[in-house]
């Protein structure tokens, strides 16, 4: 039913309202989930292009909920930033995900001979968190991990108009050598040339650039974006990796644009910590 105004009335839309519910109820449920560990990272292997070699993984958080089961970041990330408890849980996947890159190198004979380095994500809340520099220090220190191990992805669309106080702890991380990543690039509308103030080294491709690349040959003008995306990153030192990979014909494409790394389904789905050991331990094998 719609009022005299046009506005529907939220009652009179059970749907929405039924959604409000859940989005109250698990937003009630986040801190008491925290507390008794319900949530869980999968990690997804990152892949050099050129030789197939398995380089690191990004961590994505689940959340086993007692009783609607495993729900996906989009259910609930967008929740924990609006209440704040985006601190805690992205300080958890931090050195929950930095332990394990740990154990990688462990297993894999040393903290040489693993080149296993580990993404994660950040939510801007975390940015302008005062204890951002500090609270990566000591877990890292802690884990024993050193700082080139590890890559901070950042949303594009966090860091436009980005003024220096928010930039200021990114620059300390870059110059401890944490990596950090443009995230999702190319779906905002960030000014090219305001790449070079950014304190970023990686540019991840968002996935629509990759979807447009799903028939051979890919559509000429796509190729273009991309093949101008790759120079430009390259003329400024930025490697770049390309998300959302899920074929064969896609990969080949993108190895040919000058993509330096993939990730997507073509190569693994998430998946648990153990497996991405034995897709690097096979990998080295040959
Ligand atoms: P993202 O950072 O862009 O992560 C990539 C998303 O693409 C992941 O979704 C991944 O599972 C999915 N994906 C990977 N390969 C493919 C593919 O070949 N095809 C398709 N269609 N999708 C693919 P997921 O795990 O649902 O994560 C969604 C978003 O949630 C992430 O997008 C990220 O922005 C956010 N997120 C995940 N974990 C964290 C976290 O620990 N902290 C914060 N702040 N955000 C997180
Ligand atoms: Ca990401
Ligand atoms: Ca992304
Ligand atoms: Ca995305």
């Amino acid at each position: 039913a719609k009022s005299a105004g046009g506005n529907r009335s939220e009652l009179a839309d059970p749907e929405a309202d039924a959604r409000a519910i859940t989005r109250h109820g698990l937003t009630t449920a986040l801190p008491t989930a925290l507390e008794r560990g319900e949530f869980f990272i999968e990690y997804q292997p990152l892949v050099h292009l050129g030789d197939g070699s398995v380089r690191g993984a990004e961590a994505l958080v689940r959340w086993l909920h007692p009783q609607h089961g495993v729900l996906g970041p989009d259910r609930f990330i967008p929740l924990a930033e609006h209440t704040g408890l985006i601190v805690p849980l992205g300080r958890w996947v931090l050195e929950e995900s930095i332990r394990q890159a740990r154990a990688w190198r462990v297993r894999h004979g040393g903290q040489d001979a693993g080149p296993l380095r580990i993404n994660v994500n950040l939510s801007p809340c975390q940015l302008s968190h005062p204890g951002l520099v500090q609270d990566t220090v000591d877990i890292l220190e802690r884990a024993g991990v050193t700082p080139d191990a590890l890559c901070l992805e950042v949303t594009e669309s966090a860091l436009i108009g980005a003024d220096d106080d928010l930039l200021k702890p990114l620059r300390r991380l870059a110059e401890m050598g944490v990596d950090i990543a443009l995230d999702d690039f190319g779906t905002g509308y960030s000014n090219l040339a305001n790449l070079r103030r950014l304190p970023v080294s990686v540019l991840k491709l968002d996935r629509s650039f990759t979807q447009g690349m799903q028939q051979f040959p890919a559509d000429p003008v796509d190729l273009k974006i991309v093949e101008g995306i790759v120079t430009l990153a390259h003329s400024l030192d930025l490697a770049v990796t390309v998300e959302g990979v899920e074929t064969g014909a896609q990969a080949e494409q993108l190895r040919v644009l000058g993509c330096d790394t993939a990730q997507g389904w073509y190569y693994a789905r998430p998946g648990p910590p153990e497996r991405l050991h034995d897709l690097a331990l096979a990998d080295a094998k040959g």
